[in-house]
């Protein structure tokens, strides 16, 4: 789609309203590839929430932005960061309004922290119900990572970061390289025929490769098969089992999340409260 055309679609999907009448901008929190993101209080319920803020000329591809507001605007769960609403301001950008996560993303928690893997399994647990339900709804995240999983004040666990989707049929399958490069599955830096299994891989504070160059890690990724699990000996067998689930490269073998909900090691979770001193730890060590 032309940019043109992004805006006039964007138009019938947004609040024709002012936002800038309802919401006061307070903070700065981040900035990624497709735009800024700032806590705002919504004078209306005063509650904070943030409000992502997008310049529409400045996306290398607008058409992923329609995408990413359209699955936030659909598809609502508990495990989801929730669109709250949007607007098109002075007709150059797209504001997106949603909850405001105080707990920041869940890569500050697992390089700053060592979890319990009773901990571990209760962050997973979240994760992998909302991917199972995305998978529900025939939607591929295809960019699951830790800085798009961001936590609650009080222990609960949202996936964000919709703009890498993909919306498919039962049975259809995708192609494109897509997402970033360190957490890709085999089968999608092959460049093979994929579907929602792309979505179920593992992290261990940091991906396979993450030193290499992320053309290198993309060869490695394709080329040498299952990574190597750092101080497997140390896990539990429920543990190394799960990985072993998750990380396998035969698709067909690979356990899809409905199948990994009901694996043996998210059966033993501590409860969502035991990650909020970590939470906490953590925001005052990262001064945030
Ligand atoms: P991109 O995928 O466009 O490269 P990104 O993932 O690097 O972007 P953004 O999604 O733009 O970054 O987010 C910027 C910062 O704002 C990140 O630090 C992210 O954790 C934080 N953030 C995003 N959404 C929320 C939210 N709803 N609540 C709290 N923090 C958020």
């Amino acid at each position: 789609m032309t940019e043109t055309e992004v805006k006039q679609m964007l138009k019938c999907i947004v609040n024709s309203g002012n936002p800038r009448v309802r919401y006061k901008m307070l903070k700065k929190i981040g900035s990624g590839a497709s735009g800024t993101v700032f806590t705002a209080l919504d004078n209306e319920t005063k509650e904070k929430v943030a409000i992502k803020t997008m310049n529409i000329s400045q996306q290398p591809k607008p058409d992923l932005i329609c995408r990413e507001i359209c699955v936030m605007k659909d598809n609502r769960h508990p495990n989801l960061v929730n669109y709250l609403d949007s607007y098109l301001v002075d007709d150059t950008d797209l504001w997106v309004v949603m909850e405001y996560l105080e707990g920041g993303p869940l890569t500050d928690v697992i390089t700053e922290t060592i979890m319990r893997e009773t901990q571990i399994a209760a962050i997973l647990r979240e994760i992998v119900k909302a991917i199972s339900f995305l998978h529900s709804k025939g939607i591929i995240h295809r960019d699951i990572k830790s800085d798009n999983i961001l936590l609650e004040m009080d222990g609960q666990v949202k996936v964000t970061d919709f703009g890498f989707c993909a919306q498919i049929m039962p049975q259809e399958k995708r192609e494109t390289m897509v997402g970033t490069p360190y957490w890709m599955a085999p089968e999608v830096v092959s460049r093979k025929q994929y579907g929602p299994k792309v979505d179920v891989k593992m992290l261990e504070g940091e991906p396979p490769y993450i030193n290499e160059h992320p053309l290198k890690a993309l060869y490695l990724i394709a080329s040498k098969g299952k990574p190597e699990i750092k101080n497997k000996e140390q896990h539990s067998p429920e543990l190394n089992d799960f990985l072993d689930r998750c990380l396998e490269i035969d698709v067909d073998k690979r356990w899809s999340a409905n199948d990994l909900l009901m694996h043996p090691f998210l059966k033993n979770c501590e409860s969502l409260n035991s990650i909020v001193p970590l939470i906490k730890t953590v925001k005052k060590l990262l001064n945030k």
